[in-house]
């Protein structure tokens, strides 16, 4: 495949975009070469500028679960734009989306929506603070919970990618709140409620990790972390900005029939706008403004367009809860053909899946956590990324990402997809 005009189209991004991009993992450092510049996409296809058709794994990082450009959330954005785009007061459209969502997730009363997973995330655990009277967070090793300072801290995604997990700018005053934990090790969490006796605010956790690879929470790590919650006076925040809206109707907390006080989404609740949300039950809800004390804002924050978008997907999915079914049946099907041409061709390999989040390590050992998706062979998944893509499939441009499966895939592409594996693990 060409790339010339997308590689042409970076140079001049660099010239005015710190590393022509606006955020840095789609600027394929982690794998060579220069990124692709994309024109249009419809369904399970993007476009680029080069004229290249490439069958899309990444669909925004999880928002396209229906496949690109899908009719109903098009037809809402845009004639929704018609009546304005942006008021800074109430319109029903946001207490519509919010009684949808209030009511396919499990245990929320009330749901506030903000503009990104970032400051879903963050304003989370400044409710959690302020409704404990507690400074101190524990995170987990490799989960990423966005850009705001207190989660740089060992943060996976593009952090790891870069080698830059912890951030400089990011002040001591705030890393010394941040409290670091291994993923699926509960003994990691135990000993630092030990030694923080009464300081502990919340865990926020990844309930299914995506941002260091697809990392499955082992057999009573929920729970695990859930009690002890519960005997520290801690509240417990699922951060569902991948997994809410994907897994299930009611994300992971119906999945694993585990109950969080303070969810945080993003991606697939905006159907590809900018959009997060955070939600809780109604006695944590009130503690913010204008209810509460807890301060949070956004001009933007439950814009029209934004959540008529949102709309239209949570009703598609909440209507058709057999997309989720289907979604893990064809990702199964996905797995199941890399695992016999990876092992057909001798390929040392890992893969976890969860539903219709996938990911492929090249690695002998189990991945369970930060430093056993750190073992893979980095160079090996260039070569992979790079031999896909020379196929038409495109895949994240970084090891320590999942790839998302959308509906709009058919038996066909992932054939497709499964003969360009077999084809590129020949040449590993
Ligand atoms: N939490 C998780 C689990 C995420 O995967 C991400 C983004 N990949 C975020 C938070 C941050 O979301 P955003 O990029 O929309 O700020």
């Amino acid at each position: 495949m060409q790339y010339q005009r997308s590689s042409k189209l970076f140079a001049e991004a660099e010239k005015v975009i710190p590393g022509g991009v606006n955020s840095p993992v789609r600027a394929f450092k982690g794998v060579g070469g220069t990124p692709i510049f994309v024109k249009s996409a419809k369904g399970a296809y993007l476009f680029d500028e080069d004229g290249n058709k490439l069958i899309d794994y990444i669909n925004s990082w999880g928002p396209m679960i229906l496949g690109h450009a899908h009719e109903p959330v098009i037809k809402a954005i845009t004639e929704r734009a018609k009546l304005g785009t942006s008021f800074g007061m109430p319109t029903e459209l946001e207490t519509k989306i919010a009684e949808l969502a209030v009511s396919m997730v499990p245990n929320i009363d009330k749901i506030r929506f903000v503009n990104s997973g970032t400051e879903a995330c963050m304003s989370a655990i400044r409710l959690a603070r302020g409704y404990t009277k507690r400074d101190k967070i524990i995170k987990f090793a490799g989960c990423y919970h966005g850009h705001s300072d207190s989660f740089l801290i060992q943060a996976g995604s593009g952090a790891s990618t870069f080698g830059i997990p912890n951030s400089p700018g990011v002040t001591q005053g705030t890393a010394k709140d941040t409290l670091l934990a291994h993923y699926n090790n509960l003994d990691s969490v135990r000993e630092l409620f030990e030694n923080n006796k009464n300081e502990i605010a919340a865990i926020i956790v990844e309930p299914v990790a995506g941002n260091m690879g697809c990392i499955p929470p082992q057999k009573g790590f929920l729970e695990g972390l859930r009690s002890l919650c519960d005997d520290n006076g801690a509240l417990f925040i699922f951060d569902e900005v991948m997994t809410g809206f994907r897994l299930a109707k009611g994300g992971v907390q119906e999945l694993y029939a585990v109950k969080a006080d303070i969810v945080c989404f993003g991606k697939v609740i905006g159907g590809g706008l900018p959009v997060g949300a955070f939600a809780a039950r109604n006695e944590i809800m009130n503690y913010l403004a204008p209810l509460g004390p807890v301060y949070q804002a956004g001009t933007l924050s439950g814009n029209p367009l934004a959540m008529a978008a949102g709309l239209a997907m949570l009703s598609e999915l909440n209507v058709h809860a057999s997309i989720f079914e289907r979604l893990d049946e064809k990702t199964a099907y996905l797995e199941n053909g890399i695992r016999k041409v990876l092992t057909q061709n001798g390929v040392v390999f890992t893969i976890n899946r969860v539903g219709s989040m996938i990911s492929v390590h090249f690695n002998e050992t189990p991945v369970v956590d930060f430093e056993t998706a750190k073992g893979g062979d980095n160079e090996m998944f260039k070569k992979f990324f790079h031999g896909l893509l020379n196929e038409g499939v495109y895949i994240a441009p970084s090891a320590y990402e999942t790839w998302f499966i959308t509906d709009a895939l058919s038996y066909a592409d992932l054939d497709f997809t499964i003969k360009a594996i077999d084809k590129v693990s020949k040449t590993l």
